[in-house]
Protein backbone atom coordinates (compact mmCIF):
# COMPACT_ATOMS: atom_id res chain seq x y z
CA UNK A 1 0.00 0.00 0.00
CA UNK A 2 1.56 3.36 -0.99
CA UNK A 3 1.41 6.24 2.06
CA UNK A 4 0.18 9.31 0.98
CA UNK A 5 2.20 11.28 3.27
CA UNK A 6 5.32 10.68 5.54
CA UNK A 7 7.16 12.94 7.96
CA UNK A 8 10.90 13.76 6.82
CA UNK A 9 13.10 11.35 9.08
CA UNK A 10 15.71 14.64 9.94
CA UNK A 11 13.32 17.16 10.24
CA UNK A 12 9.92 15.96 11.16
CA UNK A 13 7.92 17.68 8.49
CA UNK A 14 5.42 16.40 6.59
CA UNK A 15 6.57 15.47 2.95
CA UNK A 16 3.41 14.83 1.49
CA UNK A 17 2.73 11.53 -0.68
CA UNK A 18 4.74 12.07 -3.87
CA UNK A 19 8.13 10.86 -4.59
CA UNK A 20 9.46 14.03 -6.07
CA UNK A 21 8.06 16.19 -3.23
CA UNK A 22 10.45 13.93 -1.00
CA UNK A 23 12.96 14.38 -3.19
CA UNK A 24 12.83 18.03 -3.37
CA UNK A 25 12.35 18.45 0.41
CA UNK A 26 15.76 16.33 1.20
CA UNK A 27 17.32 18.00 -1.06
CA UNK A 28 16.23 22.10 -0.42
CA UNK A 29 16.62 21.50 3.43
CA UNK A 30 19.01 18.90 4.25
CA UNK A 31 21.85 19.08 1.37
CA UNK A 32 24.29 17.67 3.72
CA UNK A 33 22.20 14.23 4.43
CA UNK A 34 21.12 14.16 0.91
CA UNK A 35 24.73 13.89 -0.30
CA UNK A 36 25.04 10.84 2.21
CA UNK A 37 22.05 9.38 0.61
CA UNK A 38 22.89 7.18 -2.77
CA UNK A 39 20.34 7.29 -4.58
CA UNK A 40 17.36 10.02 -3.46
CA UNK A 41 14.90 8.43 -6.09
CA UNK A 42 14.70 5.15 -4.48
CA UNK A 43 15.15 6.55 -0.84
CA UNK A 44 12.03 8.68 -1.72
CA UNK A 45 9.94 5.38 -3.20
CA UNK A 46 11.00 3.16 -0.11
CA UNK A 47 9.67 5.95 2.10
CA UNK A 48 5.99 6.01 0.27
CA UNK A 49 5.90 2.17 -0.75
CA UNK A 50 6.87 -1.19 0.59
CA UNK A 51 9.43 -1.62 -1.36
CA UNK A 52 11.72 -4.64 0.27
CA UNK A 53 14.85 -6.27 -0.92
CA UNK A 54 12.74 -9.86 -1.71
CA UNK A 55 10.51 -7.37 -3.46
CA UNK A 56 13.31 -5.76 -5.61
CA UNK A 57 15.19 -9.01 -6.73
CA UNK A 58 11.40 -10.69 -7.60
CA UNK A 59 11.08 -7.45 -10.00
CA UNK A 60 14.41 -8.35 -11.46
CA UNK A 61 13.94 -11.84 -11.65
CA UNK A 62 10.91 -11.87 -13.07
CA UNK A 63 12.01 -8.64 -15.61
CA UNK A 64 14.85 -11.01 -17.03
CA UNK A 65 12.58 -14.23 -17.32
CA UNK A 66 10.76 -11.43 -20.15
CA UNK A 67 8.06 -9.37 -18.24
CA UNK A 68 6.99 -6.25 -19.22
CA UNK A 69 7.49 -3.11 -16.65
CA UNK A 70 3.90 -2.82 -17.30
CA UNK A 71 3.62 -5.92 -16.22
CA UNK A 72 5.41 -5.55 -13.09
CA UNK A 73 4.10 -2.29 -12.76
CA UNK A 74 0.78 -3.86 -12.13
CA UNK A 75 1.66 -7.16 -10.39
CA UNK A 76 3.47 -5.29 -7.53
CA UNK A 77 1.33 -2.61 -7.47
CA UNK A 78 3.84 0.22 -8.12
CA UNK A 79 4.14 3.26 -10.56
CA UNK A 80 5.53 2.18 -13.88
CA UNK A 81 8.55 4.59 -13.16
CA UNK A 82 9.20 2.96 -9.96
CA UNK A 83 10.12 -0.61 -11.32
CA UNK A 84 11.78 1.02 -14.10
CA UNK A 85 13.90 2.97 -11.19
CA UNK A 86 14.55 -0.08 -9.52
CA UNK A 87 15.71 -2.30 -12.13
CA UNK A 88 17.93 0.89 -12.86
CA UNK A 89 18.92 1.00 -9.33
CA UNK A 90 19.65 -2.71 -9.68
CA UNK A 91 21.61 -2.43 -12.88
CA UNK A 92 19.38 -3.73 -14.84
CA UNK A 93 19.45 -3.33 -18.30
CA UNK A 94 16.51 -2.03 -19.77
CA UNK A 95 14.95 -3.78 -22.65
CA UNK A 96 14.77 -0.75 -25.83
CA UNK A 97 11.60 0.18 -25.62
CA UNK A 98 10.83 0.30 -29.49
CA UNK A 99 12.15 -3.10 -30.14
CA UNK A 100 9.55 -3.94 -27.70
CA UNK A 101 6.74 -2.00 -28.96
CA UNK A 102 7.61 -3.27 -32.20
CA UNK A 103 7.41 -6.99 -30.78
CA UNK A 104 4.11 -5.51 -29.34
CA UNK A 105 2.99 -4.27 -32.98
CA UNK A 106 3.53 -7.65 -34.94
CA UNK A 107 1.97 -9.33 -32.39
CA UNK A 108 -1.36 -7.30 -33.32
CA UNK A 109 -0.69 -7.24 -37.05
CA UNK A 110 -0.75 -11.23 -36.82
CA UNK A 111 -3.82 -11.11 -34.92
CA UNK A 112 -5.19 -8.82 -37.21
CA UNK A 113 -3.88 -11.38 -40.39
CA UNK A 114 -5.45 -14.37 -38.81
CA UNK A 115 -8.48 -12.66 -37.73
CA UNK A 116 -8.92 -11.36 -41.13
CA UNK A 117 -8.26 -15.08 -42.88
CA UNK A 118 -10.25 -16.77 -40.61
CA UNK A 119 -12.18 -14.89 -38.11
CA UNK A 120 -10.57 -16.04 -35.27
CA UNK A 121 -8.00 -14.71 -33.04
CA UNK A 122 -5.48 -17.66 -32.98
CA UNK A 123 -4.46 -20.10 -35.75
CA UNK A 124 -4.85 -23.36 -33.81
CA UNK A 125 -8.81 -22.12 -33.34
CA UNK A 126 -9.05 -22.56 -36.75
CA UNK A 127 -8.47 -25.98 -36.35
CA UNK A 128 -11.75 -27.29 -37.91
CA UNK A 129 -11.50 -24.70 -40.99
CA UNK A 130 -7.60 -26.35 -41.24
CA UNK A 131 -9.47 -29.68 -41.24
CA UNK A 132 -11.48 -28.47 -44.18
CA UNK A 133 -8.69 -26.86 -46.30
CA UNK A 134 -6.43 -29.62 -45.63
CA UNK A 135 -8.58 -32.15 -47.49
CA UNK A 136 -9.37 -30.08 -50.19
CA UNK A 137 -5.27 -28.90 -50.67
CA UNK A 138 -4.32 -32.46 -50.42
CA UNK A 139 -6.64 -33.91 -52.84
CA UNK A 140 -6.02 -30.71 -55.29
CA UNK A 141 -2.34 -29.22 -54.83
CA UNK A 142 -0.45 -31.50 -52.15
CA UNK A 143 1.08 -29.04 -50.28
CA UNK A 144 0.06 -25.73 -51.03
CA UNK A 145 -1.27 -24.94 -47.85
CA UNK A 146 0.92 -22.74 -45.64
CA UNK A 147 -1.64 -23.31 -42.50
CA UNK A 148 -0.68 -27.08 -42.39
CA UNK A 149 0.49 -27.88 -38.88
CA UNK A 150 3.31 -30.13 -38.30
CA UNK A 151 1.79 -33.20 -37.78
CA UNK A 152 0.03 -33.00 -40.92
CA UNK A 153 2.95 -32.15 -43.18
CA UNK A 154 5.51 -34.60 -40.99
CA UNK A 155 2.88 -37.13 -41.41
CA UNK A 156 2.22 -36.73 -45.17
CA UNK A 157 4.79 -35.27 -46.83
CA UNK A 158 7.69 -37.62 -44.62
CA UNK A 159 6.35 -40.31 -45.33
CA UNK A 160 5.95 -40.02 -48.85
CA UNK A 161 9.04 -41.60 -50.52
CA UNK A 162 11.07 -39.07 -52.68
CA UNK A 163 9.47 -40.69 -55.89
CA UNK A 164 6.05 -39.81 -54.71
CA UNK A 165 7.55 -36.41 -53.84
CA UNK A 166 8.68 -36.10 -57.16
CA UNK A 167 5.53 -36.96 -58.79
CA UNK A 168 3.98 -34.10 -56.92
CA UNK A 169 6.93 -31.66 -58.08
CA UNK A 170 6.64 -32.86 -61.32
CA UNK A 171 2.79 -31.64 -61.58
CA UNK A 172 2.59 -27.88 -62.87
CA UNK A 173 0.40 -26.60 -59.88
CA UNK A 174 2.04 -28.79 -57.19
CA UNK A 175 5.74 -27.87 -58.37
CA UNK A 176 5.30 -24.35 -57.29
CA UNK A 177 3.22 -25.34 -54.19
CA UNK A 178 6.71 -27.31 -53.50
CA UNK A 179 8.78 -24.67 -54.37
CA UNK A 180 6.59 -21.93 -52.86
CA UNK A 181 5.49 -23.16 -49.68
CA UNK A 182 8.42 -22.60 -47.91
CA UNK A 183 8.85 -19.14 -49.53
CA UNK A 184 5.28 -18.20 -48.49
CA UNK A 185 5.73 -18.81 -45.17
CA UNK A 186 8.66 -16.02 -44.91
CA UNK A 187 6.61 -14.06 -47.35
CA UNK A 188 3.74 -13.94 -44.73
CA UNK A 189 6.33 -13.10 -42.01
CA UNK A 190 7.76 -10.31 -44.24
CA UNK A 191 4.02 -9.17 -45.19
CA UNK A 192 2.92 -8.76 -41.53
CA UNK A 193 6.23 -7.22 -40.39
CA UNK A 194 6.18 -4.53 -42.56
CA UNK A 195 9.42 -4.19 -44.47
CA UNK A 196 10.08 -3.72 -47.76
CA UNK A 197 11.30 -6.61 -49.54
CA UNK A 198 12.04 -8.17 -53.44
CA UNK A 199 10.88 -11.84 -53.92
CA UNK A 200 12.07 -13.55 -56.77
CA UNK A 201 15.57 -11.15 -56.51
CA UNK A 202 18.44 -11.75 -59.39
CA UNK A 203 21.58 -11.39 -59.25
CA UNK A 204 23.71 -12.68 -62.57
CA UNK A 205 21.11 -14.99 -63.46
CA UNK A 206 20.79 -16.45 -60.11
CA UNK A 207 17.53 -16.44 -58.62
CA UNK A 208 17.40 -15.81 -54.68
CA UNK A 209 13.94 -15.84 -52.75
CA UNK A 210 14.14 -12.60 -50.56
CA UNK A 211 15.94 -9.40 -50.75
CA UNK A 212 15.63 -7.12 -47.80
CA UNK A 213 18.13 -4.47 -47.89
CA UNK A 214 21.41 -6.01 -48.05
CA UNK A 215 20.36 -9.20 -46.46
CA UNK A 216 19.04 -12.36 -48.69
CA UNK A 217 17.00 -14.74 -47.65
CA UNK A 218 16.70 -18.14 -49.18
CA UNK A 219 13.68 -21.39 -47.96
CA UNK A 220 16.18 -24.12 -48.99
CA UNK A 221 13.84 -27.59 -49.44
CA UNK A 222 15.30 -30.39 -48.03
CA UNK A 223 14.70 -32.37 -51.09
CA UNK A 224 16.15 -29.49 -53.80
CA UNK A 225 18.92 -28.42 -51.57
CA UNK A 226 20.21 -31.85 -50.47
CA UNK A 227 20.06 -30.90 -46.79
CA UNK A 228 23.26 -32.25 -45.53
CA UNK A 229 20.69 -33.63 -42.72
CA UNK A 230 19.36 -35.89 -44.79
CA UNK A 231 21.87 -36.63 -47.22
CA UNK A 232 25.57 -38.04 -47.16
CA UNK A 233 27.74 -36.03 -49.72
CA UNK A 234 28.11 -39.10 -52.02
CA UNK A 235 24.45 -40.08 -52.38
CA UNK A 236 22.96 -39.50 -55.51
CA UNK A 237 19.63 -37.49 -56.07
CA UNK A 238 16.76 -38.23 -58.72
CA UNK A 239 15.12 -34.80 -59.93
CA UNK A 240 12.83 -34.80 -62.06
CA UNK A 241 13.26 -35.27 -66.09
CA UNK A 242 16.13 -38.17 -65.31
CA UNK A 243 18.56 -35.61 -63.65
CA UNK A 244 20.78 -37.05 -61.25
CA UNK A 245 23.13 -34.95 -58.83
CA UNK A 246 25.31 -35.90 -56.57
CA UNK A 247 24.57 -34.59 -52.87
CA UNK A 248 27.94 -32.86 -52.77
CA UNK A 249 27.52 -30.77 -56.24
CA UNK A 250 24.17 -29.72 -55.03
CA UNK A 251 25.83 -28.26 -51.93
CA UNK A 252 28.35 -26.65 -54.48
CA UNK A 253 26.35 -24.79 -56.35
CA UNK A 254 24.62 -23.48 -53.56
CA UNK A 255 27.69 -22.05 -51.81
CA UNK A 256 28.96 -20.27 -55.40
CA UNK A 257 25.56 -18.99 -55.16
CA UNK A 258 25.73 -17.49 -51.88
CA UNK A 259 29.18 -16.60 -52.69
CA UNK A 260 28.00 -14.41 -55.63
CA UNK A 261 25.69 -12.16 -53.87
CA UNK A 262 28.29 -11.92 -50.89
CA UNK A 263 30.56 -10.45 -53.23
CA UNK A 264 27.63 -8.03 -54.35
CA UNK A 265 27.73 -7.05 -50.45
CA UNK A 266 24.80 -9.37 -49.56
CA UNK A 267 24.62 -11.22 -46.51
CA UNK A 268 22.60 -14.91 -47.18
CA UNK A 269 20.80 -16.63 -44.84
CA UNK A 270 19.28 -19.91 -45.16
CA UNK A 271 16.40 -21.37 -43.84
CA UNK A 272 16.04 -25.27 -44.15
CA UNK A 273 12.59 -27.06 -44.65
CA UNK A 274 12.23 -29.03 -42.18
CA UNK A 275 13.27 -26.02 -39.03
CA UNK A 276 10.45 -23.93 -41.33
CA UNK A 277 7.79 -26.58 -41.17
CA UNK A 278 8.07 -27.02 -37.12
CA UNK A 279 7.44 -23.17 -36.65
CA UNK A 280 4.47 -22.18 -36.02
CA UNK A 281 3.60 -18.58 -38.28
CA UNK A 282 4.38 -17.03 -35.09
CA UNK A 283 7.73 -18.34 -34.59
CA UNK A 284 8.26 -17.80 -38.34
CA UNK A 285 7.53 -14.11 -38.03
CA UNK A 286 10.19 -13.81 -34.98
CA UNK A 287 12.73 -15.78 -36.68
CA UNK A 288 12.28 -13.72 -39.78
CA UNK A 289 12.67 -10.59 -37.16
CA UNK A 290 15.52 -11.49 -35.25
CA UNK A 291 17.28 -12.34 -38.74
CA UNK A 292 16.46 -9.32 -40.02
CA UNK A 293 18.04 -7.43 -36.69
CA UNK A 294 21.08 -9.26 -36.65
CA UNK A 295 21.97 -8.83 -39.49
CA UNK A 296 21.88 -4.97 -40.04
ZN1 LIG B 1 13.18 17.54 6.59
Amino acid sequence: MKKTKCRCEFCGKEMGGRIQGIQKHIKNNHKIEAEKIPNLYMYSAKILYPITNTIMSKIVKKYKTGESINKLSSIFNLPYNVVKNILDYCNVEIRNTSSAAKQEIVRERYKKTVNERYGVENVSQASEIQNKKRETFKRNYGVDNIFKTEGFYNNWWNKMSEKEKEEICRKKTAGLGCKSTLEKKIQIALNTIGVEYTSQFYLKKKRYDFKIGNIIIETNGDYWHASPKKYKKDDIIKYPNNVFKKASDVWKKDIKKKRLAEKNGYTVVYIWEDELNKMTEQETIEWTLKTLKSNQ
